[in-house]
């Protein structure tokens, strides 16, 4: 793998969804990411036959 571990001092988290760091979003671009985010893994939950 070619990528560097973020040298983050504070939480500074990247959004799977945007992937940008969670600091740069507004409070909306942050509830449009985490809905997102529960579609999608409520969409892989469901492929994998999990219940
Ligand atoms: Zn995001």
């Amino acid at each position: 793998m070619m990528t560097e571990p973020p040298k983050s001092k504070d939480s500074d988290e990247l959004c799977p969804i945007c992937m940008r760091s969670k600091n740069k979003h507004t409070p909306k671009e942050m509830l449009v990411c985490s809905k997102k985010l529960q579609e999608f893994r409520k969409n892989q939950t469901e492929e994998a036959g999990i219940e």
